[in-house]
């Protein structure tokens, strides 16, 4: 039997031998060994060597309220026992599906009164592909099919998901992006920006919404999909006159507007939803991660009642087996109960997210960061080999920016890196002290990878 007691040594050897990792290259992975976790509560993680490792990316940007609360256990035993499972097809429904669709409707801004559950965050984006599609469709309007999104978005890996996202990367595999899925610049400003200002440059990124609407044609435009602020792009945070310009043009372009919100839902942001923090309406969101802080897997589309209402006249060919999934369903529903009796939100905003971004801005002082942003609980920083100029290393991309991984790793910090950007997005519940040895060790972190880039001669701009 395999316990968590086992020699990390023999529990990283049958790793290797049995499991495919997502987003690994499995042959590196079995050289080196994974890291296995065993435990963990609150904002710690710890490790098979008995580590404690500060997860400053709270697992992969969901464990919103942190590890360890025994209420969403209890719940999920509870139901468990109760329901374990009943699907949601064929006229049929329960109560932990019922209340959850119940919550969000509530929760979300606008009239986005209408729910359709997946089990993440692919499969919800999935179904917004064959939403909007059906929903022009019935409209009348079955050309209306082009569905734009932007360069380095990432909307999931299914293929309909992964075709929406824009990582040239995975495009390279498996035959994406699948037809009448299109895809303009992204607004990243300090590698991309040239000599505008961000406020110009982030109109000019807009309008290539504009243009590529026009040169397909309005009447095959079906929707334009993006994250409010990009998180695995890089947590990429547009400048300010970006969103006003996409609602300007999906409005007067009649296009459907879905805002992913899979990672900025649920407070990250400092509001419930990112669409608040910019004062946006789509017509459908995204969520998932957050709405059970990672401790079920769900997802779901968020539908207007302007959508709803004309793909409820008929019906969706559409549904997972697992859609409002019992179990899933009353863990989200438990979870969101604690966000708002904690008042977690609020402690984004005024507590945490304050003090993160003092210290966060920081960063910038130390010779290896070119830039700091940050919004709420995600955050990103550049790393740069010449603070004077907004340049890439002019080794690979990323190559900088593994060194620095590792050297959090070894400091026991989760930090992630996206080519040569660091970034964190914590559980939302990090307390002052929790943000103060995330700085330590980011500062200790950034020190040591300085030092290694310096040794290895990589501290050179490309041209
Ligand atoms: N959309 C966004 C913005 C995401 O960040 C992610 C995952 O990171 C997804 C969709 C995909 O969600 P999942 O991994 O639950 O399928």
């Amino acid at each position: 039997k395999i316990t968590n007691h086992m020699p990390t040594a023999e529990l990283q050897a049958i790793d290797a031998a049995h499991h495919m990792h997502p987003f690994t290259a499995n042959h590196e992975l079995a050289a080196k060994g994974a890291r296995v976790i065993t435990r963990a509560s609150g904002v710690t993680l710890t490790d098979s060597e008995g580590e404690q490792i500060l997860d400053a990316m709270a697992g992969l940007w969901c464990v919103n309220i942190g590890y360890g609360r025994d209420e969403l256990a209890e719940v999920a035993a509870r139901q468990m026992k109760e329901l374990p499972y009943y699907n949601t097809f064929f006229m049929s429904t329960h109560v932990p599906a019922i209340a959850l669709a119940q919550k969000l409707a509530e929760l979300a801004p606008g009239d986005l009164n209408h729910v359709f559950f997946a089990s993440g965050g692919s499969e919800a984006n999935d179904t917004n592909i064959r939403m909007v599609r059906r929903y022009w469709d019935q409209m009348g309007k079955p050309n209306k099919h082009v569905i734009i999104s932007r360069k380095n978005a990432y909307h999931g890996t299914s293929v309909g998901s992964g075709s929406l996202g824009g990582m040239a990367g995975m495009h390279a595999q498996g035959g994406m992006p699948i037809p009448d899925i299109v895809h303009i610049g992204q607004p990243y400003w300090y590698l991309e920006g040239g000599d505008m200002s961000p406020e110009d440059f982030g109109l000019m990124r807009a309008r290539e919404l504009e243009a590529k609407i026009e040169e397909l044609g309005e009447d095959r435009v079906a929707a334009f999909i993006a994250e409010p602020i990009q998180g695995a792009g890089g947590v990429i945070i547009p400048p300010d006159s970006y969103w006003p310009e996409i609602k300007r043009i999906c409005a007067a372009h009649d296009i459907l507007l879905i805002a992913d919100e899979v990672i900025t839902g649920f407070g990250r942001t400092g509001e419930w939803f990112g669409s608040q923090y910019y004062d946006i309406q789509p017509d459908i969101m995204t969520v998932a991660k957050g709405l059970s802080s990672g401790y079920a897997p769900i997802g779901a589309s968020l539908v207007s009642d302007k959508v709803a209402k004309v793909i409820d006249s008929g019906e969706f060919a559409h549904g997972y087996t697992y859609s409002g999934h019992p179990v899933a369903a009353a863990v989200a529903l438990e979870n969101l109960r604690i966000m708002e009796e904690e008042k977690i939100v609020d402690h984004v905003q005024n507590e945490a997210a304050p003090y993160l971004a003092e210290k966060w801005h920081s960063l910038a002082d130390h010779p290896f960061v070119g830039e700091t942003t940050i919004v709420g609980m995600m955050a990103s920083l550049a790393l740069t080999a010449d603070k004077s100029v907004r340049k890439p290393f002019k080794a690979p991309a990323g190559t900088v920016g593994y060194k620095t991984r590792e050297r959090c790793f070894a400091n026991n910090l989760i930090m992630r890196h996206v080519g040569d950007r660091m970034i964190v997005a914590p559980p939302l519940v990090m307390q002052k002290s929790d943000i103060d040895t995330l700085y330590e060790r980011a500062v200790k972190s950034l020190d040591e990878a300085y030092k290694n880039v310096k040794d290895a001669g990589l501290m050179e701009t490309a041209d």
